[in-house]
């Protein structure tokens, strides 16, 4: 007899078991299946202050904060036209609550995600292989798996299973089609040192990200001085370095990276070499009927942003809210939740690749890096800086989709003084308040939804189409019921104001926030 679960997740690494804990939380029954025993090893050790802001939620921050992993306030570049290296720090990140992430050892940081998930209710099998998906006409119903120890196969059913599978792509593979990216086909060649020199002061714990003639090296400062120093070279250097012999290619390599070379004068190295390629791939569908795939099941881009465990995270959290909600409601817009978690997937991922593909493109100048993210956060009053440290710091609070949806609040006129002030700062939204506003017509509303909790519920939001978005709330729509071309930006916060100050300040900082995305914006005729 099959055993039946809520939810079955092939793959224990960060995305299984985010999305299985915050399934269990939500009062869920999960069975998740890890291949391997743990710890195991696995790469992708430096992570996001994002990513804090997930395991917070997932009840494993304080776990992860007491095993004394190294913290990570920052990245320093020595990158594009700079001659010196630059250092951008997390605290400096917009909509992210933590200012540090960390330097992890996979294999203890996956096993206490998995004791987590564990501690939260869900079933962990370990040493089992997911062999085979059950299918139910053309759902996927259930999977098949073996106990590597003994060899007994068995099968669990479920209305929903979760592909976790990492780079193994168990479903995705099945189903849907991968393509991979032309322009990020490399290699990386590492290995664990002990007692090299790290960054100085409270440098000490970021990762360094030297470029070089052939690549780049990253350089992840670890627990009980290891420190994690890997290169990562296109297809053409790869190949030159094998023909070296890879071990003397790195070695050398080393040599030729002055600032890198000066950290392991003192050091040794104590571990193996280690190989494998990074090409970045997407597949064309992340969700279908019966199944949602995350993390890498899904995509992977190229390392050099330090992204993989958070993808996974974040997408393990968008996965759980609405492979929750598919599961409580009595008839569930099942393709429109599935389309929202798989758009809001791909978003996260393509501004981090586009990132990666414009800091992969020349030799440019940090202020161009910085300018680039600015055009792809949608985060209108940041600074270029804010803007790019926020990107690949994993922020995502600022999302329509995360936002808390403000409440409507009443008009009182008389405090029209305070609507000057919500103004001040320059800029459009300055220029808004005395300049008679129209709507943007390239903004429409669309149905979509936000986060409630641990579950979905279906909310508007003002859109151009790009990506780009902001929650329709009553206040906004209370705020466009008033802009007719005629009156300025002061004269809707006065006639819709607020009774108090509070509401007052709310409301002007709502218009303010419109003005700034561009979805309202001065009259034509006005300037
Ligand atoms: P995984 O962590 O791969 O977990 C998948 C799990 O599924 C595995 O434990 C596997 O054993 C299990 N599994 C697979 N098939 C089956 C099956 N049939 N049955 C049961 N279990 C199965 N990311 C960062 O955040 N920071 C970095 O610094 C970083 N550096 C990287 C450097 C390189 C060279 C590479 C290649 C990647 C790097 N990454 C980094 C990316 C990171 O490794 C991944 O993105 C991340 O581990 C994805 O998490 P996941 O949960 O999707 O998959």
């Amino acid at each position: 007899m099959p055993k039946s679960y809520d939810v079955i997740v092939i793959g224990g690494g960060p995305g299984g078991s985010t999305i299985s804990t915050m399934l269990a939380m939500a009062g869920r029954k999960v069975l998740l299946i890890e291949r391997e025993h743990f710890p195991r090893y696995h790469i992708g050790e430096s992570l996001l202050a994002g990513t804090a802001d997930l395991m917070n939620k997932m009840g494993v921050l304080d776990k992860v904060e007491r095993a004394s992993f190294v913290k990570k306030l920052g990245v320093t570049w020595l990158w594009g036209a700079q001659l010196e290296p630059w250092t951008v720090y997390f605290k400096d990140a917009l909509a992210t609550p933590y200012d540090h992430g960390y330097q992890v050892e996979r294999g203890p940081f996956d096993q206490m995600l998995l004791e987590n998930a564990r501690e939260h209710g869900v079933e962990a099998l370990e040493g089992h292989s997911v062999t085979n998906v059950i299918w139910s006409g053309d759902r996927v119903a259930g999977v098949e798996y073996r106990s590597s120890g003994t060899g007994i196969r068995q099968t669990a059913e479920a209305p929903w299973t979760v592909d976790a599978s990492g780079q193994t792509n168990f479903i995705t593979n099945q189903v849907a089609k991968k393509t991979w990216d032309e322009k990020l086909r490399n290699m990386a060649i590492w290995c664990y040192w002990k007692n090299a020199t790290r960054l100085e002061g409270i440098d000490a714990g970021n990762i360094f990200l030297p470029a070089f003639s052939d690549g780049w090296w990253w350089f992840i400062p670890l627990r009980n001085e290891i420190t994690s120093i890997g290169a990562v070279l296109d297809r053409d250097n790869y190949l030159a370095a094998r023909n070296q012999g890879l071990k003397d290619y790195y070695l050398d390599a080393i040599q030729r990276t002055p600032a890198l070379a000066e950290r392991l004068g003192g050091a040794e190295m104590v571990d193996e070499m280690r190989v494998t390629k990074d090409w970045s791939y997407t597949y064309d569908s992340f969700a279908g009927k019966g199944f949602v795939a995350i993390g890498d099941a899904a995509c992977f881009i190229d390392p050099l942003l330090s992204t993989g465990v958070h993808l996974a995270m974040l997408s393990g959290f968008l996965g759980a809210v609405s492979v929750n909600t598919l599961l409580q409601e009595d008839s569930p817009d099942e393709k429109s939740i599935l389309s929202f978690y798989q758009e809001q997937y791909r978003l996260e991922y393509q501004r981090l690749k586009d990132q990666v593909y414009f800091l992969y493109g020349g030799h440019r100048s940090t202020d161009s890096y910085f300018w680039h993210a600015r055009k792809t956060m949608d985060m209108p009053s940041a600074t270029p800086k804010e803007a790019f440290i926020s990107l690949i710091a994993g922020a995502f609070e600022h999302r329509a989709w995360f936002r808390t949806f403000l409440s409507n609040l009443d008009v009182n006129d008389s405090l029209r003084a305070m609507a000057e002030a919500f103004f001040q700062g320059g800029g459009p939204a300055q220029a808004a308040a005395t300049s008679p506003l129209v709507k943007n017509p390239r903004w429409h509303q669309v149905n979509s939804y936000a986060i409630d909790g641990l579950r979905l519920r279906p909310a508007e939001i003002l859109t151009p189409g790009n990506g780009q978005s902001l929650p329709l709330t009553d206040q906004l729509k209370q705020i466009l019921s008033q802009v007719d071309g005629r009156k300025t930006g002061q004269e809707i916060v006065r006639a819709i104001g607020a009774s108090d100050e509070r509401g007052m300040q709310s409301m002007g900082a709502a218009l303010r926030e419109a003005v700034m995305h561009g979805a309202i914006v001065a009259h034509p005729g006005s300037a």
